[in-house]
């Protein structure tokens, strides 16, 4: 009727769309000189291993510092690569940059295990797992230190092509996590049909944990599922003492949150080992 399209004109010519639409084109557009010129880069946030208290690896975030518009939100950019059909080269920069972080620890001696986003866009496609082994092979990081997070709502809409995905990435030994886990509803049936060796609980559930009963409760049951299932358990957004203790006092296996550290620089994070390493042995 003609409210309607009233209506359908209206969303058309809606100026914020409008300027979203083209503020997303812009940063397509910049998108190959950012990356070269460094302005797109990856940031580094500390997971901490509890069974043996050190940081154990990172997760990569990518980061994008506009000259003019200052820290663009990934959720804003990966989107728009993922509308313009470059997340391709977006991820491989990302999957390149963290590979060769983990192995410059590995050649310090350490191991170090280094978590990667990917978009359920690309699990469809061919092509992941080649560019992912020939940047493993290019610095002989074994793919064991190598986990692939897919989002848990990617993971419960994904076809059959993505299912062999995940059990392509399986089978060559590199660890799939499923991310954001408790926001996309998914039943124990599904749980089991992802190939996961990790769970990684939405900061949602962990943000509140020590005041809130049914946060709990999902948090403890999702261990002990998960752990039933062989499956390692990380937190995420975890920022107090309060919480860290609750975590582990559940048996959480792996702590990511503003408490162990920020998303930060790569010299940053060798620093926070080191400093953590000479309080250890003091
Ligand atoms: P994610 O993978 O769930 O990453 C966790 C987000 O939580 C990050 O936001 C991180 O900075 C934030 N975070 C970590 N600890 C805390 C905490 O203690 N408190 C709070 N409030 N937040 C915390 P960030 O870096 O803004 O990234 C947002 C999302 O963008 C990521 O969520 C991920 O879905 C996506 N993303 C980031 N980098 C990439 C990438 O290279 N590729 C793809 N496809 N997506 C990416
Ligand atoms: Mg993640
Ligand atoms: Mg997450
Ligand atoms: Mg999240």
């Amino acid at each position: 009727d003609e409210a309607a399209a009233e209506n359908l004109r209206w969303k058309a010519y809606d100026p914020a769309k409008l300027a979203d639409a083209e503020w997303k084109l812009s940063l397509l557009g910049r998108l190959d000189a950012a990356i070269d010129s460094g302005e797109v880069w990856v940031a580094y946030q500390p997971q901490l291993d509890v069974a043996s208290g050190r940081i154990s690896g990172a997760e990569a975030l990518v980061r994008w510092s506009h000259p003019e518009k200052g820290e663009v939100s990934p959720m804003e950019f990966v989107l728009a690569a993922e509308q313009g059909n470059r997340i391709d080269k977006l991820t491989e920069f990302v999957l390149s940059d963290a590979i060769k972080t983990a192995a410059s620890f590995a050649a310090r001696g350490e191991t170090f295990d280094i978590a990667v986003n990917i978009s359920a866009r690309l699990l469809e496609k061919p092509g992941l797992i080649g560019t992912v082994r020939r940047l493993l092979d290019e610095s002989r990081l074994p793919p064991e230190r190598l986990t692939l997070e897919v989002t848990e709502s990617a993971a419960m809409t994904s076809g059959r092509a993505s299912i062999r995905t995940l059990e392509e990435i399986g089978s060559v030994g590199i660890n799939v996590s499923i991310d954001d886990y408790g926001t996309g509803f998914s039943t124990l049936e599904y749980f089991k049909k992802i190939p996961a060796t990790e769970v990684k609980i939405d900061k949602s559930f962990v943000n509140l944990l020590d005041r809130n009963a049914s946060d709990r409760l999902m948090v403890r049951s999702t261990i002990e599922l998960a752990h039933s299932l062989g499956r390692i358990v990380v937190a995420e957004g975890v920022e107090t003492d309060e919480i860290l203790a609750e975590l582990v006092k559940l048996g959480c296996d792996r702590i990511q949150g503003y408490l162990i550290g920020r998303p930060m620089k790569v010299a940053q994070l060798v620093r926070l080992i080191a400093d953590r390493t000479h309080a250890a042995a003091a």
